[in-house]
Parts: structure tokens; sequence; C-alpha cells
């Protein structure tokens, strides 16, 4: 039988697939000798189990039995004891962090006994009455699914103008009895006072509190499987409500912000539990605490460089001080935003702490792509409301909103929306994922709203206390008597904590302007450049570009592209071309097909000639024609109105592009005449571009010419296209490998007699997707995507992201049998996916030679192709 729970003395960190990231990180403190309350924990095993089956597993009331036994011998009390309590915290607590998104239930054990020794032996009434009356609203909200604005509307009407500290021993005894009312008339039973049956209860109430919607909702957001479960942790109880010697707060090692070294933190007097997070009361800045309790800010700044040097890291902390005693009640390596991340791995190089390697490791592409977003402009000084904290950088500007239905509701008709709160809660969620940034008047760095926003990587600016927020009324207030209403445009500046009225301009950031070649000139630029030159040298993924243009070509070269892996053709034949590509379709002899084709050529030469001119040395892969011609027809309905309006007079021309349009229609486009079946149907068209490649790399010096047929689904096109090209360029002298796209699931499945013909593969994934699935992009990603990320079909798009066991699969076959025929055979991919950081892992994997995307994409991709190469065994690039 698996054993279900651990003691903190027997876990450790690494364990946080079985103990959850609380429990391993309680467990890994205890045992280097900090002061972690005693505890144990339930494994996300049992979770998994109870989810499966509908039931706890078997043995599983035994064991925490046991360990409950052990906690009470060693704690000298039981659970609940009538004269002298044991209270227990039960704790969620995922592998992942998954910050206010679960439950947690604190004071367990009280009931109208046991209050009454908590309160001889605390020599305290107040204090134990609060701890019970929170207890029965923490319980009733969490395991009973009571409304919570019941508990907090009674506590409101008890309170009246008085604040909750003034509430006395008496009120909040009044109070437990007015709760206890509200368990009984709600459920139809009394509070159970039975302290195990409590715990028993809690503990189910943390397992299902894994399905809450909120919790599955942002799983999704941070690609968190769905499948993982969560531990539990049974915490003896330490309390922060204690008296002014007593508090609680939650700090970093470094400031998650910026990542400069420094204590960065809040503490609040007299308070319990999630107070500090929720916002609900104002803290005060760490450094205070000094004054308060010298001995045990001292002793938790040593604790602090421990921890660092303990876990190489920037770690978060919460804890508590019960009557001037500090106990830890969690660590673990903090969330940060995308500039801290930089900074803080080559610090931690500087420091001796890592190596490079290690720091190629800490940061993200998802975290560099976010420090290329643009700034606002230094001038947007004129229109400034107010100025909060800076939670976590970007700009972002858009529609002020006051609440998360609103925010979901705007987004949802393609509006850029601000959600704007006094602060948020885990149920703004939706509106936080909604909205493009997110503004609050109340909070501290270590909020809600900043912890939450930062790990999603979103604009936020918490704190802002000038800003008067009515959220009834829809609108905030700002010094000088401005009112800002629901849907008046604002901006936020999360890297200076700024708030404007109006929409400000933005210019580029440093990171931008470092990868277009500008020196490194800050502290931030330098650790990015250590970092890119790092992942350089490690890396054995090649980058290249998808680019159609010179412009492109040279930006994608300045970001450290090796070369162009698609450059795709059909661009070349809109505008004033159009009327070239229908006097080819309406030709109706040889010689007038030629002619169209004759005045195509020198421009698509021309066309290629900059192209190679952009990336001289390096090799551009020049995809040939892949859109069915009729894309480039008229639409027939307009054509048809005119066609008609003008009746007898109409336009011999028009009439013949009505027919040819009629002709071309088809009810499939996607899968119809298009890629190599345009060059076998239409004469002489991919010739033309043949020529045309042709004569542009014998103008350029150092042009590296490959062309790359589309959409073959069998070796037969692709030979009957290639010996028309290899003649046409032997006849102009030139050189070039040939090579085809793998984006039919037929090709990758053929791949080994592919291989024959072709000299090298680029797996177009975005056709490769949609045909392994069965469905056109267009078509699906408005009308059911939504519905399918709901309902846990797919975690992630399988256009965002390479979905590795179908399409993926089909890869690897390609990969196999395509190298067994020509062991040399390059192999690349050029569809979106190439710029997405799991994709770029799994190419990695797979054993590609290049992936290649768009020109911004290029430095996430270099950077993720160097982490792949240093974390190859673990594809989770999270
Ligand atoms: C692909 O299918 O992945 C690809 C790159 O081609 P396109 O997106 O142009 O169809
Ligand atoms: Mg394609």
């Amino acid at each position: 039988m698996p054993k279900y729970v651990y003691d903190f003395t027997e876990g450790n960190k690494d364990l946080k697939d079985l103990l959850g990231g609380k429990g391993a990180n309680l467990a890994e403190m205890t045992n280097i000798g900090l002061p972690v309350p005693p505890g144990f924990t339930i494994t996300a095993e049992a979770c998994r189990h109870y989810l499966g089956h509908g039931r706890m597993p078997e043995g599983l009331e035994e064991e925490i039995g046991e360990h409950l036994a052990a906690l009470e011998a060693r704690m000298g009390k039981r659970l609940g004891q009538a004269d002298d309590p044991l209270l227990v915290s039960v704790r969620s607590g995922a592998k992942f962090s998954m910050p206010g998104m679960m439950e947690t239930v604190l004071n367990i054990g009280l009931n109208d006994d046991s209050v009454i020794g908590l309160a001889k032996q605390s020599g305290n009434d107040r204090f134990a009455w609060d701890s019970y009356r929170r207890l029965i609203q923490m319980f009733g909200k969490t395991v009973l699914g009571i409304d919570g604005e019941l508990f907090e509307d009674a506590m409101d009407d008890l309170k009246g103008e008085r604040e909750d500290t003034e509430l006395d021993a008496g009120d909040l005894q009044r109070l437990v009895e007015i709760f206890k009312g509200i368990v009984r008339e709600r459920t139809g039973r009394d509070f159970p006072a039975c302290p195990r049956e409590q715990m028993d209860l809690a503990v189910r109430a943390v397992f299902d509190s894994w399905n809450a919607p909120r919790a599955i909702l942002y799983r999704r957001q941070e690609r968190i499987p769905a499948d993982l479960g969560t531990a539990v942790n049974i915490v003896a109880m330490v309390f922060g409500n204690m008296g002014p010697d007593s508090g609680t707060g939650v700090a970093f090692t470094r400031d998650p912000g910026s990542g400069r070294q420094g204590v960065y933190g809040d503490y609040l007097c007299n308070a319990q539990g999630e107070d500090v997070v929720a916002g609900i009361r104002n803290t005060v800045p760490l450094q205070e605490l000094e004054k308060i309790n010298p001995a045990a800010y001292r002793e938790l700044l040593d604790i602090m460089a421990t921890l660092e040097r303990h876990y190489r890291d920037l770690c978060d902390i919460e804890f508590t001080i019960e009557r001037g005693k500090l106990w830890m009640l969690q660590t673990r390596v903090g969330k940060r935003t995308a500039a801290a991340a930089f900074r803080i791995a080559t610090q931690l190089v500087d420091e001796g702490l890592i190596d490079m390697d290690e720091a190629v490791t800490r940061v993200t592409g998802d975290q560099l792509a976010q420090l290329m977003f643009p700034r606002f402009a230094a001038t947007a000084g004129d229109h400034r409301l107010t100025t909060g904290m800076n939670a976590s950088p970007g700009a972002a500007a858009g529609r002020a909103v006051f609440s998360s239905e609103r925010a979901v509701e705007l987004a949802g008709q393609g509006e850029a929306v601000i959600l704007v709160r006094r602060e948020t809660n885990p149920d703004d969620l939706a509106g936080m994922i909604a909205a493009r940034g997110v503004l609050t008047s109340r909070g501290g760095k270590t909020s809600h709203a900043a912890v939450v926003a930062r790990g999603m990587g979103k604009t936020c600016v918490c704190g802002a206390e000038e800003l008067e927020v009515d959220p009834r009324a829809r609108r905030f207030t700002a010094p000088g008597g401005i009112v800002v209403n629901e849907g008046d445009v604002i901006s936020i500046d999360g890297g200076t904590g700024a708030v404007y009225l109006g929409e400000v301009p933005v210019t580029p950031s440093p990171v931008a302007r470092y990868f277009e070649g500008e020196p490194a000139e800050d502290e931030l630029v330098e650790a990015v450049d250590r970092i890119m030159t790092h992942a350089d040298s490690v890396r054995r993924l090649a980058v290249r570009a998808n680019a159609d243009t010179p412009e492109d070509a040279a930006r994608a070269r300045r970001y450290g592209a090796q070369g162009i892996g698609l450059c795709r053709t059909e661009h070349m034949f809109l505008g004033e071309r159009r009327r070239l590509v229908e006097d080819l379709i309406l030709a109706a002899t040889p010689e007038e097909r030629q002619a169209a084709l004759d005045a195509l050529e020198p421009l698509q030469t021309g066309d290629f000639t900059g192209i190679f001119a952009a990336m001289r040395g390096l090799p551009v892969t020049i995809r040939l024609i892949d859109p069915p011609l009729h894309e480039f027809l008229p639409d027939l309905t307009d054509l048809a109105v005119k066609v008609a309006v003008a009746g007898d007079a109409a336009d011999d021309r028009d009439r013949r592009l009505l027919e040819a349009v009629k002709r071309l229609h088809e009810q499939n486009p996607m899968l119809g005449l298009r890629g190599v079946r345009l060059g076998l149907t239409i004469p002489g068209l991919f010739a033309m571009q043949v020529r045309a490649i042709a004569a542009a790399a014998r103008q350029v010096e150092d042009a590296r010419a490959e062309i790359m047929i589309p959409l073959v689904g069998a070796v037969q096109e692709l030979e009957i296209v290639k010996e028309e090209a290899e003649r046409i360029l032997a006849e102009a002298g030139v050189a070039a490998a040939i090579g085809t796209m793998i984006e039919v699931p037929r090709a990758a499945l053929t791949a080994g007699q592919i291989a024959e013909a072709a000299e090298f593969f680029s797996f177009g994934t975005n056709d490769l997707t949609q045909m392994t699935w069965g469905f056109s992009r267009d078509d699906v990603e408005s009308a059911f995507f939504s519905r399918y990320l709901d309902l846990g079909v797919f975690g992630v798009s399988p256009f965002e992201s390479i979905d590795r066991e179908g399409v993926g699969r089909l890869m690897r076959v390609a990969v196999e049998e395509g190298r067994r025929t020509r062991p040399d055979i390059k192999l690349g991919i050029c569809g979106e996916h190439g710029g997405d950081p799991d994709s770029v892992h799994f190419c990695h994997e797979i054993g590609l030679d290049y992936v290649s995307c768009s020109p911004f994409r290029i430095p996430v991709a270099r950077l993720e192709a160097g982490r792949a190469a240093l974390t190859c065994a673990q594809s989770d690039t999270r």
C-alpha cells in the first residue's frame, strides 16, 4: 500500500510531485533546522485517488490518525483538547504554486469547550473568540459552501462604525453565535464540534478545491496539467493575532520587481493567516519590524540569507510571530518579473552560487519576450493621474472597467481593458486574464493582484492609494477631483507605477534596442547579453527566420537569424501584380500564358535579389507559391454583382474573370488545388519562380538559395517538380538544394520515400496540425476552441504549441525515416510553432537541425534552444 502521509521530518524539497511545493519546502526548512511548526503532509497521490474514485484511499484515515497522534504527543496536547487545545491549519499545496486558488482552513480544533481552554491558556479571551469566529467563517465558506458574504454582512452589522480590532471578546462571542446560526440555517445541521471531523472535512474540501472553477482557469492559463492534484498540509497553529507582540508577514529575499538585494516585504501586526496577501488591512513595510521586534527581525534576516544560499535563488516566505517568537510558515523559489529573472540569474553567477549553464535555465523565452515589449514614451508625464507601486512591468492602455465580469465582456468584444479594483481576490482571475493590465488602489507588492499579475506576465500597478475606487458607481476619482468613469481610456506603466489619463504613446524597450544592435548600456541589458551569448554557445539547434521581404530579412539577421527557413512568395503576387496573375489565369493559349509568366519573372527576380542581398552568405529557403489561385481573384459575390449591374455593358474581362472565379471556386480550399498540386497543374508557374531564383542568385555574391516545394504528399510529385527545377538550375549554372515541406500526414508517413528526392525537410506544422486533426484553423478557432479548452480536450491550442502525441508523433516518424534514407538530410520547422518555447524543446528532442520563426521571436527561439540543450531530459519549459 502506498504511503500517503509524510511527517515534515520525512520529506525534502525535491519531493514536490508527491508533497506539493508547500509541503516539500516545509520539510526542507524543518530539516535545515529552521523554526517550522510541526506537522505532516497528505500526498497529492491521495488527492488523485480521491478525485478519481470519489472516496479516500483505503488506510488513509488510519495513517492520518497515526501522524496526528504523533503530533499530539510532540505538542503535549490533543487536537481540540478542552482545557488546552492543539489547533491545526489545513493548507492546500500543489506541485506548482497556484496563489489563492485553492482552500485553506485555519484554527481547526475549536469548539464551544476548547475555546474556553484556549482563552484560559492564552490569557486572552478576545483572541480565543476571534479565532473561533474565524474558524466558523472560513469553514462555513470553504468546507460547507456557504456564501461568504453572509458572514461578512453579519460582522459588518455588528461592527457598525467600528474597526475589526475594536470588537471585544463579548462582541466576538456574540458573533460566534450568529455565525453558528448561519451554518444551521444554511446547511440544516450544527457546526461540527468534533475536532477530527472538522479536520477530515477540511482535508476533503481542500482536495475538492483542486477542481474549483478558478483553479481550473488558473491551471489552463499557466499550463499546469489538470491531473496533478494537490497535497494537503496539516500544521500546528501558531498565532499572529495574539496581541501587539504578534503578527504575520510575507517577504522576498530580493526585490521580485528589479532583482536588487535587500529587505522586501510587508508586515501586519496582530493578524492571522492570509490577511496580508488578501490586502484586507494596510500593511507596514517589513523594515518597520526592526523597531517593533528587533530580535525577531534579525533572526528573519538570518533565515532569509540561509534560504538564499540553500536554494541558490530568490525565495519568498510567509512567517508569523507569536508573542515575539518567529515561525516560518512557507517558503518557495519566488515568482519574479522578467527583468528580475535576468538580473538575478547573472547576480547569482557573480556571487558564485550558480554557473552560466544554470543561469540560462533560470530564465525563459516568455520572459525575454516580455522584455522586448515597447514602453511608454518619456513625454507621457503630461496626463499623469497618480503613481502607485510598480508591481508587474509592461505598458498597457485600455478602457477602465471595475469588475471582472465587465472585463471579460468587453475583452470578448475585442476591447482593450484595464481592470481597476480596490484590491483583487481569486474571484477576479477571469477579469485579470481578460484585461491588458490591472490597477489597484490598495495592497503592496505582495498583494494578490501583484503576485498573480507577475505570474501571468501582465502589467500591474498596485497600491495607488490616491485613487478613490468606487466599484458600485463604476468610477474612480484621482487627485484634483478628476473622475474616470467606466469606458474612459487610461494607461498604466508597470515599470514606474505611473497611471495616465488617455492613451500614451510607446517607444521600443532597451532590450529590443539591444537586439537591433545598440550596445548594452544598462544592467538589465548586460544581463540579457550575457545570457544570450551563453545560450548561443550551448545550443545545438540553429535558428532561422520566416521572412518574405528584404526589410524583415535584415531585421532577422540583426536579431541573430542564421538564415531564412521560410520565404513565402505569395505576397509577391498581390497589389498591382494581381492583374498579371489574372492574365495567367485567363490565358486561353500557351502563348498568352507564357506572356503573363514572362511579365512576372523579372519582378520575382527583383524580389529575390533583395532578400539574397540582405542574407548574403546565409541560406535562404524560398518556398514556391502555395495558396490556391482564386485567392488572387476578386470576390465571387462582388464580381457577380458588378457584372449583373452592368448588364449588357459588362466588361468582357470581367465576364471572363467571373467564369474563372466560378471555375476555381473550392468548397475546402485548404484541401484543394494548392501547393505542389498547383505547380503540376499550371504549366510554367513553378518554372518561372525557379528561373527567377536562379537569376537572382547569379546577381548576388554568396547567395545561398534553397528551393522548397509545399504540400507534397507523394514522392512522385516532388520528383516531377525537381526534375524541371534541376534542369533550369543547371542551365543557369546555379547550385541550390531542393527540398520539401512536410505538412501533409502522408508526407510524414512516407518520409523515407520522399527523402530519396528531398535534400531537406521543413515541417510546416500549421498545415500538419490542421490535417492531422482534420480541422481547418480559420473555422475551428472561433467556432469551438474555447469550448475544447474548457472541456480540457487540450490544455493549450495545438496551433500554439506542438501536439506532441499526435502531430509530434508524425514528426518523429518523418525524422527517423527521412534520416534512414538520407543520413545528411537537413531537418527544420517553419510552422508558427518554431517560435514557441515548448515546441522548440520538442524540436531539440527529436533532433531537428533548425527552427524557423518570425523575426521578433528569434531571440526567444535562440534562448529556448540553449535551454533545451541544457535541460533536454526535462521537457517542461516552466
Ligand atoms: C505551415 O503549414 O506550417 C506553413 C509554414 O505554411 P503556411 O502557414 O504558409 O501554410
Ligand atoms: Mg502550409
